[in-house]
């Protein structure tokens, strides 16, 4: 927990957001600025700043995050989508509380 950071935030219900999957370990929630039809974040509670900074100890919660994309654009009725994790300034990353966006159902940039 960083008391700063947004998805920290959005993690306790101190901020809220559109979220509609939630367990011990992750949650998903719709993007406040999509940049697709369908744009939603999946976002592992714990704080890690950023995808560099995951060990080998992440490897199952990297996993859970991918096969909850699938899982979630299939329920979200997507047949195709786009996954992407933006890592560090220089990648685009602009909230550094690890992040792994979920695009679909039309244009996607
Ligand atoms: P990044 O560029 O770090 O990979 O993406 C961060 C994403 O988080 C952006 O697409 C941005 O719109 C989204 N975002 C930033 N702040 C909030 C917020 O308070 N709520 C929600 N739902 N999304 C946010
Ligand atoms: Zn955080």
């Amino acid at each position: 927990m960083s008391a700063e950071c947004i998805f920290c935030k959005i993690a306790t219900d101190a901020v809220p957001a559109k979220k509609f999957y939630e367990d011990d370990e992750v949650m998903a929630f719709h993007d406040i600025r999509p940049l697709a039809r369908v744009h939603f974040l999946i976002v592992p509670k714990q704080h890690i700043e950023t995808l560099k900074d995951c060990q080998t100890e992440h490897q199952a919660l990297l996993g859970k995050m991918l096969l909850l994309a699938a899982q979630l654009a299939s329920e979200q009725g997507l047949v195709g989508y786009k996954t992407q994790i933006n890592v560090g300034r220089e990648g685009g990353q602009e909230v550094f509380h690890l992040h792994l966006h979920v695009f679909g159902g039309g244009p996607v940039v």
